[in-house]
């Protein structure tokens, strides 16, 4: 449903840049609403790399990436961000009182003070396999291109398609809860981390997943909603149905820039250039952190985006509160709500 929501900044994008900049805007009184294309929150960390350990966040030597994504949303809790997901901002318009009016591809309307652009490389989507009647098995959850909860899976029986390292990761991984796991791909060579493909054919020997190769996806069986199965075919014209209740296509993300390059900031390759010090951009009042942020020596890393999101807050702020001092606290004496 589409929602009429004011407030103090709208944070384009849910990645750990978005997320953070949430608590340092509600350590300042600031709230927030976000918005991300994506059903979930996390961005490239929970989009991309769930499972995979990183090594470079400060004080944690190592953390998953749906790890960090589940404590940056613990600590940005006490500040109660209203989370607009699974759609797009595609317009932004400066109105008379200078805030700014931000649509999304749902018909939200984002009346916001400040805007902090958290957009990565763009908008995700996920490259979607050109299958009649794929909508309607989309929208019953029975096509998917990104796995949030392993459980979900238990019992069942997955075609899994793709030739990088998602699909080899993931069917190595849902094969321990999974009933059948069929192995869809066009050809008999990966684009993904050797040891993984290792892996992956040593669970096909011992019978834990059935490689179905070269055969491409043709078509979906059910009712439009449950699935049955999933026809696949080679390039010869044989075909084959595999029974199957989900089908997990894994053929990578596109990301777009989209209408955010068209707002009339600096661009750099597709990156918005900003102010090092406060990281606001050429249009006064909208503001970039993370991966979509460059200026001079920018590094792009979590723990940059994070440094980021302090900055700006506080660059914010006066547009927030104008007129008003705002006295530097540490959070040890400010405090968190609750
Ligand atoms: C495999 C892999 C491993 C990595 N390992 C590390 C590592 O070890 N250490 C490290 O520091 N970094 C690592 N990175 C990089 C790190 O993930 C990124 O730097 C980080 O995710 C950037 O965060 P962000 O919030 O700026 O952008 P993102 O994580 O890209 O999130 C941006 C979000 O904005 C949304 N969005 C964009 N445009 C719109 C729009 N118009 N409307 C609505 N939503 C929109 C997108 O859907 C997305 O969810 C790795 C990246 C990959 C791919």
């Amino acid at each position: 449903m589409a929602e009429r929501i004011e407030t103090d900044v709208a944070i384009i994008g849910a990645g750990p840049a978005g997320l953070f900049a949430v608590f340092e805007c509600g350590m300042l009184r600031m709230k927030c609403v976000v918005i991300d294309a994506l059903e979930a929150i996390g961005g490239q960390c929970a989009a991309l790399y769930p499972e995979k350990p990183i090594f470079d966040i400060p004080a944690h030597p190592s953390i998953e990436g749906q790890g960090l994504i589940n404590l940056l949303e613990q600590q940005a809790a006490p500040f109660a961000p209203a989370y607009l997901l699974g759609r797009r901002v595609e317009t932004l318009a400066k109105q008379e009182d200078g805030c700014f009016l931000l649509g999304t591809s749902a018909g939200d309307e984002i009346l916001a003070k400040a805007v902090l652009i958290a957009a990565g490389a763009g908008a995700f989507g996920p490259i979607r396999p050109p299958l009649e009647g794929l909508e309607s098995y989309e929208a019953s959850g029975a096509v998917r291109y990104l796995v949030t909860k392993k459980e979900e899976f238990r019992g069942k029986r997955l075609v899994i398609a793709g030739g990088g390292d998602s699909a080899v990761d993931w069917a190595l991984s849902l094969k321990d809860v999974a009933s059948k796991v069929y192995f869809v791909h066009r050809r008999d060579k990966f684009r993904a981390a050797p040891e993984t493909v290792a892996q992956l054919w040593a669970a096909a020997e011992a019978g834990q997943v059935e490689m179905v190769l070269p055969y491409q996806l043709k078509g979906l069986e059910g009712d439009g909603g449950t699935l049955t199965g999933v026809t696949v075919a080679t390039l010869k014209g044989e075909e084959r149905v595999l029974a199957a209740d989900y089908l997990m296509a894994f053929f990578g993300l596109s990301t777009e820039l989209g209408p955010i390059a068209e707002w009339g900031f600096g661009l750099d390759r597709g990156r918005i250039e900003v102010n090092q010090t406060t990281l606001e951009t050429s249009v006064p009042g909208i503001f970039a952190v993370g991966d979509v942020a460059v200026y001079p020596g920018k590094l792009k890393l979590i723990l940059q985006a994070f440094s980021e999101g302090a900055m700006a807050a506080h660059a914010i702020h006066p547009i927030v509160f104008p007129g008003q001092a705002l006295h530097f606290e540490h959070s040890t004496t400010r405090g968190v709500p609750g």
